[in-house]
């Protein structure tokens, strides 16, 4: 019954053992340590014991005083780390709680944001396209290390997406109140539940379609997924479903039901993801260096991973969006004017979500003032209004007339050389004339600050 399961990354190794008590454990833990030290002895070498650490785990809602038994290793005494230890990055609670893993994750993404923010401010430094690659490309994988295979908390994922839309308005100078679901539009940044989810399945796919012999992780997937091979590590999972008296048993990989409380362990999690993207259980073998496929396999693994990007993709593209956002840039592009300088790409935004200094782009702070176009008196002062202002014609003189075509599948949102011509054209227009500018009668370069913050 008691089964020891080791594993390491390059310098780093675990040992875990499962019993009826943590003293047991402790003694358990001494006896593997110790077979270890001696046959590291026999080859000349030895651990730093210092940098040993003991973790009792414990079961989710586990309640009474944690245990206090410590291991001895070579005459040193390791005492237990409390209730969070760290292990390749992950950091991981005794009672398999993530909000502690994600609460660093999140502390280490907002100082990464903290430095990176001044690189692009509202009004100079990287364009919205530089600031939206460093997001996807540091700020994003920072926050979500860990996400593939640990589940964030429904409290941590709102957390995490505040943040997320603290980002979004970075990138596009989009004001405090620019309703959030509009802002992850015109940031082209896809809400985090999505990038959760679709890390989460391309994991499950790159986890499952590997050979067993080649992947320690996949080959403690259940005996019963019905891998190409069938090679297993030996590990202690059994036990969590056969020793498990008294508390609630996780649920099994195959399991549909949907009404119990039940968790499943994290490897059964992968499996059941795997199940959503090859539903019929023909699971391919990736290609790789090591495994020779055949050709219907790469095809299948190909597929399915496009599937996933597809299926996230049209998952944000269906949301409940005002008509305005219908037409969207294709797949993983972002708009034409987020390449144009910040101060100049943050006009548009600004306009399109309705928040802006425009007259009629009231929020709740200035509810009560008066939309009506000052330069004209005719009309509410919006996007529309002012490519077709009367008192502004003269201003329009010698634009071609499509670079005032705002409409929302307009070529002027379009990538390409045409549209960025067009966006150029609208933006000169706007800051020329100091369209939706902050401080009436003054002169006032920058989006202010208090507009942005959050
Ligand atoms: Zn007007």
């Amino acid at each position: 019954m008691r089964e020891v399961f080791t594993s390491s990354y390059v310098d780093d190794f675990q040992i875990k053992v499962p019993s009826n008590t943590w003293e047991r454990n402790a003694r358990l833990l001494e006896d593997q340590t110790n077979m270890i030290v001696a046959r590291a002895q026999g080859l000349g070498l030895s651990f730093s014991i210092a940098k040993t650490e003991l973790m009792h785990w414990r079961k989710r809602r586990e309640g009474g005083p944690r245990s206090d038994s410590a291991v001895k290793i070579q005459g040193h005494t390791v005492e237990p780390a409390g209730t969070l230890v760290r292990w390749l990055g992950y950091w991981l609670s005794d009672n398999g709680e993530t909000t502690p893993h994600f609460n660093k994750r999140l502390s280490l993404a907002q100082a990464a944001f903290w430095r990176i923010q001044r690189l692009s401010m509202p009004g100079k430094g990287l364009s919205p396209y530089g600031a939206r690659r460093l997001a996807k490309g540091i700020l994003l994988p920072t926050l979500l290390y860990g996400a593939e295979v640990l589940v964030p908390s429904r409290t941590m994922m709102g957390k995490m997406q505040k943040f997320w839309n603290r980002v979004a308005r970075w990138v596009t100078n989009a004001f405090y109140s620019t309703n959030v679901t509009v802002l992850s539009v015109e940031a082209c940044l896809a809400p985090i539940d999505l990038h959760v989810e679709q890390m989460k399945t391309m994991t499950a796919i790159r986890l499952v379609t590997a050979a067993p012999e080649n992947k320690v992780a996949t080959a403690m997937l259940p005996i019963t997924f019905p891998t190409k091979e069938d090679f297993r590590v030996v590990t202690n999972r059994r036990l969590a479903f056969d020793e498990n008296m008294g508390g609630m048993r996780p649920k099994t990989w195959s399991s549909v039901a949907t009404t119990t409380q039940q968790s499943r362990l994290p490897m059964d999690e992968v499996a059941a993801t795997a199940v959503t993207v090859f539903p019929d259980l023909k699971i391919p073998v990736k290609p790789s260096r090591l495994a020779q496929v055949t050709p219907e396999d790469a095809e299948s693994y190909v597929k399915a991973k496009e599937g996933v990007r597809k299926r996230i993709w049209k998952k944000w593209v269906d949301w409940d969006y005002p008509p305005y956002y219908e037409y969207r840039p294709i797949f993983r592009d972002c708009w034409n004017f987020m390449t144009l300088a910040k101060f100049q790409a943050g006009r548009i935004p600004q306009m399109r979500a309705h928040k802006s200094y425009l007259n009629a782009h009231t929020d709740w702070s200035n509810q009560d003032r008066d939309v009506t176009c000052g330069r004209c008196g005719t009309e509410p002062e919006t996007l529309e209004h002012v490519v077709k202002c009367p008192a502004l014609s003269s201003a329009r003189w010698g634009y071609p007339p499509d670079d005032f075509d705002v409409a929302p599948a307009s070529e002027t949102w379009k990538r390409g050389k045409k549209g960025l011509a067009r966006v150029k054209g609208l933006v000169s227009y706007v800051i020329g004339n100091r369209i939706n500018f902050p401080v009436r009668g003054g002169f006032f370069p920058f989006t202010r600050n208090a507009d942005l913050a959050s």
